[in-house]
């Protein structure tokens, strides 16, 4: 069990060239909890995913990792603080095998040992088999260990995404962000989607998935954040969240 980082985003701003992406987005997610961010096409969901993460500069506003803020951290800084994520579209390196997409996952830790790997020393190689037992136990965790040797780019969609989280976990990040993991998964594949995240929650790291599966949301999420033109209109548990009439005129556009 790791310590769980909390966030908390206040006030977000950004806008690309006229369009204000973000205007006041406030987040804010106590440590081992899973929060998910919903929010009509183009509200700002994704846009805030990536300010926190430093793949996009703010205009205003801040960020606190843990309590402490990140300045304007590059995603690989964010990522040693103990961030992990995943993308809409699944980057995976569709070419190597679903075990070597796991085991890139270990180059965002801190002090990675893969230059003493690439140098073939024998404490590397006793390191690169403990790697490969622990990219093995995360393929057994999101459910692949089956299909370890297979290319990732022949998995069906759906193991795309498990593989993503997969390696996003070899990180071993204590905040992990999923920017929606649901999308074109089967029902049984979204059962044990929701199955995972509360195991990933419960072994000390915060989650914070953009999700549009409601059922979903209402299965898992601690809280909801719905965003609306690119600011938070509340953040509550789902129940309440998702019968607001607020929400419901966001939604259903009255
Ligand atoms: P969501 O994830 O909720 O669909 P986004 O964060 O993707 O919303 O986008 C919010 C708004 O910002 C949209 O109007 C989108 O077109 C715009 N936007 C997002 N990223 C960029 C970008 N890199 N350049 C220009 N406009 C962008």
């Amino acid at each position: 069990h790791r310590d769980a980082l909390s966030l908390s985003a206040r006030g977000l701003a950004k806008s690309f060239g006229g369009v204000s992406a973000l205007r006041s987005a406030d987040l804010d997610v106590p440590a081992d909890t899973i929060h998910a961010v919903v929010g009509p096409n183009g509200s700002g969901k994704t846009t805030l995913l990536n300010t926190i993460t430093g793949y996009v500069r703010v205009d205003s506003g801040t960020v606190h990792l843990g309590g402490r803020g990140t300045g304007r951290r590059s995603p690989h800084r964010v990522a040693r603080a103990g961030v992990g994520r995943t993308f809409q579209t699944p980057r995976l390196l569709p070419d190597l095998s679903v075990l070597d997409n796991v085991l890139l996952g270990a180059y965002a830790r801190e002090r990675s040992p893969a230059v003493a790997i690439a140098a073939g020393l024998p404490r590397a190689r006793r390191e690169s088999a403990a790697l490969t037992a622990e990219a093995m136990a995360y393929l057994r965790f999101v459910g692949l260990s089956d299909v370890a040797g297979q290319q990732a780019g022949a998995l069906p969609h759906g193991k795309q995404r498990l593989l993503e989280i997969g390696r996003a976990l070899m990180a071993r990040p204590r905040l992990l962000l999923l920017d929606e993991p649901a999308a074109g998964l089967s029902m049984t594949e979204l059962e044990a989607l929701g199955r995972l995240l509360r195991e990933i929650r419960a072994q000390g790291v915060t989650v914070v998935l953009i999700e549009h599966h409601i059922e979903l949301v209402v299965e898992v999420a601690d809280a909801v954040t719905v965003l609306h033109e690119g600011a938070t209109l509340l953040s509550a548990p789902p129940a309440t969240a998702l019968s607001d009439d607020r929400v419901l005129d966001v939604y259903l556009g009255r």
